[in-house]
């Protein structure tokens, strides 16, 4: 664990070292930014600096502090869990944070708490932790992680440092992708699906359903158009097999249709991420107006938040492939 080794970031990795140096190490942070864009990583390695008995501006790795933050077993780093799904609730933080803060740390400088997913605090609980947050005890570091920080109260967030992840830049990626062992075309396949975060690229990396998934939307998407009622149902068949990656499939189409509407702009191959399915997209292009892939964009969207809502699977699966048919 060290800062050296989490890619981009930058930013928030010279706050965290300089507030260190200078003895500023304040009592409450967020980290804001989308689901694995490293938000644990950078709170972690904080942590584990904050810890280290070598008292340096990362961490050494080396004394004791530092293997029990490697094992996870660092008494003094507390990460808030929670039970229920979409939920942390008063309780839990009163357990897990309000009640304990007040206890000294065991054997390290610092009391860590480090909350993931905080959007999923409720009102009551957010007002809990502002009391802990406006008279902490001097040796409490409260870490918030995010992904949507407008769910987090405007007295919590005056409170905190706010540290916004940014985009990794391209070649970064594209070199630690290539560290992987990741071929050319599927390293840059997850560079442009990722968008600039690199854990979600290694997790479609990593991914064992990436061939299946890609292939699937492709085995679809080819033949929309053509489809009669038997296709469509058989089509709604095979993305059921997906249902637990179906916000990857969905992304995939996205991925899709911008590559046919980028088709029919530039006329440039090059940056297609389907560079194979050429001919098709060619014809799709031809066929499609800009305010037709627009609307189709738009429905796999909305299809992605019904599903997030937990709307019924197959009925918004049936209505987006309805949409995605008609020209
Ligand atoms: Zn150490």
């Amino acid at each position: 664990m060290d800062f050296k080794d989490i890619v981009g970031h930058e930013e928030i990795i010279k706050h965290f070292k300089s507030s260190i140096e200078q003895n500023k190490v304040a009592h409450a942070y967020i980290i804001n930014g989308e689901a694995d864009s490293g938000k644990k990583m950078l709170a972690r390695t904080f942590a584990a600096t904050l810890q280290c008995e070598g008292n340096g501006i990362s961490p050494c790795n080396a004394c004791k502090s530092c293997n029990k933050v490697a094992t996870g077993n660092h008494p003094d780093i507390i990460t808030v869990t929670h039970e229920k799904e979409g939920l942390i609730s008063v309780d839990e933080i009163r357990t897990q944070l309000i009640d304990d803060v007040y206890t000294k740390p065991y054997e390290s400088k610092y009391k860590i708490y480090i909350i993931p997913d905080a959007e999923l605090l409720n009102i009551q609980a957010q007002n809990a932790i502002l009391k802990t947050i406006e008279e902490p005890p001097a040796y409490a570091v409260i870490m918030l992680l995010t992904s949507n920080i407008n769910k987090l109260l405007e007295t919590v967030r005056s409170r905190c440092i706010i540290l916004n992840t940014k985009p990794i830049r391209e070649r970064d990626m594209l070199t630690y992708l290539k560290g992987m062992g990741l071929n050319e075309d599927k390293a840059y396949f997850c560079l442009d699906f990722a968008q600039g975060n690199l854990g979600k690229a290694i997790k479609l990396a990593n991914n064992e359903e990436y061939t299946r998934i890609i292939d699937s939307v492709v085995s679809v998407l080819k033949k929309i158009h053509e489809m009669d009622v038997d296709d469509l149902s058989t089509a709604l068949k095979t993305i059921q097999d997906f249902k637990l990656s179906i916000n990857d499939y969905l992304d995939l189409m996205i991925m899709w249709y911008r590559d046919v509407l980028m088709l029919k702009v530039t006329g440039n191959i090059d940056k297609l991420l389907f560079k194979s399915e050429y001919t098709t997209m060619k014809k799709q292009a031809a066929l499609m107006s800009y305010e037709c892939i627009d609307h189709k964009i738009d429905a796999i969207q909305v299809a992605e938040q019904r599903l997030m809502a937990n709307a019924n699977f197959d009925i918004t699966i049936e209505l987006l492939l309805l949409t995605l048919k008609e020209n």
